[in-house]
């Protein structure tokens, strides 16, 4: 195709805050680009890198402001017209400009304009001298029966990765190789990645109790259009084990599989278990990886050669030759929803694309969220329920610890203190959870009063003992402790409250013989500081566990057989109407570490209201129960998901104008005339934060589409008032932090 026929305009979409895509021209002489592909563009006084996302024969530019783009960088798209889309519509859902949508998810090189390569593999082979002639090898002197096995294996079969050696083997393959390597038998070398392999099972499926076979059943008959299932199973259920055998279903006929997972820390663990169950390819998309790795990833991912891609958020927009299953594990969790610049939810995006390639969408999860939930309950999506613990492992008893009535040292009562004793006694593992950071979230003057505040947020700092400082958990600031009280000179300076590191001293006191292992924010910055960690817990040896929501995650510790959780009340008394569900799917979530293997747990939560209704209903019922009933509270109070929202934030250094900012926009929300609540606008109630003062406009409707046509009018007025150019303005759609 030439482009000397009819007129063709390509449509690009740049990375520029601009709501909007720019026409070009097609550079004269040179094949018409496609869909989907990388064009040079000059872009105001530069030129950037920029994606085609559309072909058209009009324009409503003027012939003379035109432009011709300046170079094609693509001979096949980066994108196909499926995923771009996808890409489509989440950029217009989530009000969010398409061009920087699309380049804020491809790997870097390719932002950068690099060029695409085929994604190869590095594998080992034997030495030239050594492949052909079998007398080659048995001349060289003394092989041992490691080193005899893998040049047997490399012969019959090519090429082999260290991994895949290791595997055949049954242990770690790579002393062997780097022996054989320094014997000149073997050599390292990159070979193109074969395209459509069979994935095979490495290990036979377990069979499966009635309710997993029923669920897998019932997943198994909608495999061929697009069919979303929720799959609510507590913890340890065998939800994992329904996955793996829907998934060699799909691999069998030879498609590929992505599988969402919610953060870093429970990747490895993933990985693994799908490793050691299919001989197939695996890619892997996590915040670990270096550029080249991802760059890799996306392209196997891309021409069919990676079965199954697993990956948290953003991996939902890896392109993927032949898709045949989603799989959004733990669907609930948080850090699904983006909550800086293209605010998407991995979970819902999922959803779209899997009824765009009619292909199923499984949702799993032990405590799901209420907006999965009520679209099971009223029939959109399909309910599933694992509702016990498969093979042997017993689920924990939970029980309420009255706080008023015991002393407690360090937040921890009496009687955990003695059950803890107990657990340690019989050489078992403890774990408690609080998520606090630090070693008290308070310093305050026993004179007058007066709290250390980080001026930038208004917010008290923390106090950290190791290494000694106030930090600010909300911004970067911190200082040295002081000695006295700035306003009376007073020393007698305390600390309010507990966190993580107060515990984990106290307990390390009082336990001298056992470690007490710390997993938060702060002792696992480091690279391999939280793998190390993980290793002593699975060591068995009997130790305390002191942790953040990072411990709550997906790890399995199945010598765990008690859990306290230190502070049930900060959930039960929040301003925001998710408090309650999170305080539910956080206890549970954590109450699931506990005993999942042959000894039967036991979960404490301390709490100075044992009583409240919430609390009771999530120990005695079940997050089941629990959460069906604050669907009905929802309901009535026409909180989402029986609402839509839309959360239009601003900031500013000053004070005053986030809210003029806010109060203009509501005015031209109005004059749309269309039927929703607004609420504020209003201080956020993190109403300073970095030296920021913030403000929000939430706006609710029964309809979507009124919301999404409000947040477009909204973005044309920002883009032309003069008001809007003073503050820093977001709008979040579905939104889930209200701060
Ligand atoms: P979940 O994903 O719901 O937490 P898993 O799939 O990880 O549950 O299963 C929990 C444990 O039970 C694992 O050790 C798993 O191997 C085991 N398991 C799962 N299904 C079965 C089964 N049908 N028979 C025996 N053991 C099972
Ligand atoms: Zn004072
Ligand atoms: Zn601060």
């Amino acid at each position: 195709m030439l482009t000397s026929a009819p007129p063709f305009y390509l449509q690009v979409a740049v990375p520029s805050p601009l709501h909007r895509s720019f026409d070009y021209l097609p550079a004269t002489e040179q094949p018409l680009p496609e869909l989907g592909m990388r064009v040079l563009v000059p872009f105001g006084r530069s030129t950037v890198v920029g994606i085609i996302v559309d072909v058209r024969s009009t324009t409503e530019i003027a012939a003379d402001k035109l432009r011709p783009i300046a170079q094609v960088l693509d001979e096949i798209p980066l994108f196909n017209a499926a995923l771009l889309a996808l890409y489509r519509w989440a950029s217009s859902y989530y009000l969010f400009p398409l061009g920087m949508a699309l380049q804020t998810s491809i790997p870097k090189a390719l932002r950068e304009g690099k060029a695409l390569s085929p994604p190869t593999r590095q594998v080992w082979q034997l030495t030239l001298a050594n492949t052909e002639q079998e007398t080659a090898v048995t001349s060289v002197p003394k092989l041992g029966a490691n080193q005899q096995r893998i040049v047997d294996l490399l012969r019959l079969q090519g090429g082999l990765s260290t991994r895949e050696l290791s595997a055949l083997l049954g242990k770690s393959a790579t002393p062997i190789l780097e022996s054989l390597l320094a014997k000149h038998v073997v050599q390292k070398a990159s070979e193109d990645l074969p395209t459509n392999r069979d994935a095979q099972l490495a290990q036979p499926a377990l069979p499966l109790n009635g309710e997993q076979q029923q669920a897998f059943v019932h997943l198994q008959q909608h495999l061929h259009h697009f069919h979303c299932c929720l799959l609510e199973g507590i913890t340890g259920s065998g939800k994992t084990e329904v996955y793996l055998q829907l998934i060699w279903q799909v691999l069998s006929a030879g498609k590929q599989v992505l599988v969402l997972v919610p953060e870093i820390t429970l990747t490895p663990q993933t990985i693994e278990r799908f490793a050691s169950r299919f001989h197939a390819r695996i890619v892997a998309f996590h915040s670990g990886l270096t550029d080249k790795q991802r760059l890799q990833g996306w392209l196997e991912a891309a021409t069919g050669i990676a079965q199954i891609i697993i990956g948290t958020r953003s991996a939902v927009f890896t392109p993927a030759a032949n898709l045949g299953l989603i799989v959004v594990d733990e669907e609930h969790d948080d850090s699904y929803k983006q909550q800086e610049g293209f605010r998407y939810s991995g979970r819902d995006v999922a959803i779209y694309r899997a009824n765009q390639l009619q292909i199923p969408v499984v949702l799993g999860s032990a405590t799901p969220s209420l907006e999965s939930l009520q679209n099971a309950l009223s029939g959109r999506y399909h309910l599933l329920t694992l509702s016990a613990r498969a093979g042997h492992a017993q689920s924990p008893q939970i029980s309420t610890l009255d706080m008023k009535l015991q002393p407690s040292y360090a937040g921890i009562a009496q009687g955990l203190q003695q059950k803890i004793s107990d657990a340690l006694g019989a050489n078992q593992q403890v774990l408690l959870f609080l998520n606090r950071r630090g070693f008290a979230p308070m310093l305050q003057c026993e004179s007058c009063g007066w709290v250390a505040e980080c001026l930038r947020c208004e917010r008290s700092y923390t106090l950290h003992q190791y290494p000694a400082a106030l930090r600010c958990h909300h911004c970067d600031a911190h200082k040295p402790l002081p000695r006295q009280c700035p306003l009376c000179h007073s020393e007698q300076l305390n600390t309010q409250g507990t966190g993580t590191e107060q515990i984990a001293s106290y307990l390390q006191s009082q336990f001298p013989d056992y470690p007490v292992l710390r997993i938060d924010r702060d002792t696992t910055r480091g690279a391999n500081q939280l793998d190390s960690i993980l290793q002593q817990i699975h060591s068995g040896i009997p130790c305390i566990l002191v942790g953040t929501q990072m411990l709550a995650k997906g790890h399995h510790f199945p010598k765990v057989t008690l859990v306290g959780i230190v502070d049930a009340d900060s959930g039960l008394f929040s301003a925001d109407f998710r408090a309650q569900e999170n305080l539910g799917q956080q206890l549970m979530q954590v109450a699931g570490r506990a005993g999942r293997s042959e000894h039967a747990g036991q979960v404490i939560v301390q709490s100075y209201y044992p009583q409240h209704p919430a609390l009771l209903q999530l120990i005695q019922h079940g997050y089941g129960a629990f959460a069906r009933q604050l669907l009905q509270e929802r309901q009535q109070g026409q909180l989402p998901p029986f609402t839509y929202s839309l959360l239009l934030r601003a900031e500013s250094p000053q004070r005053a104008e986030p809210l003029q900012f806010l109060r203009d926009a509501l005015s031209h929300v109005q004059a749309q005339g269309l039927p929703l609540q607004h609420f504020g606008p209003m201080p956020s109630p993190f109403g300073k934060r970095a030296g920021l003062y913030r403000g929000q406009l939430l706006l609710q409707s029964s309809r979507r589409l009124h919301l999404q046509k409000l947040g477009a009018a909204l973005i044309q007025h920002f883009n032309t008032s003069k008001i809007s150019r003073k503050v820093r303005w977001t709008l979040d759609v579905d939104p889930t932090d209200f701060n």
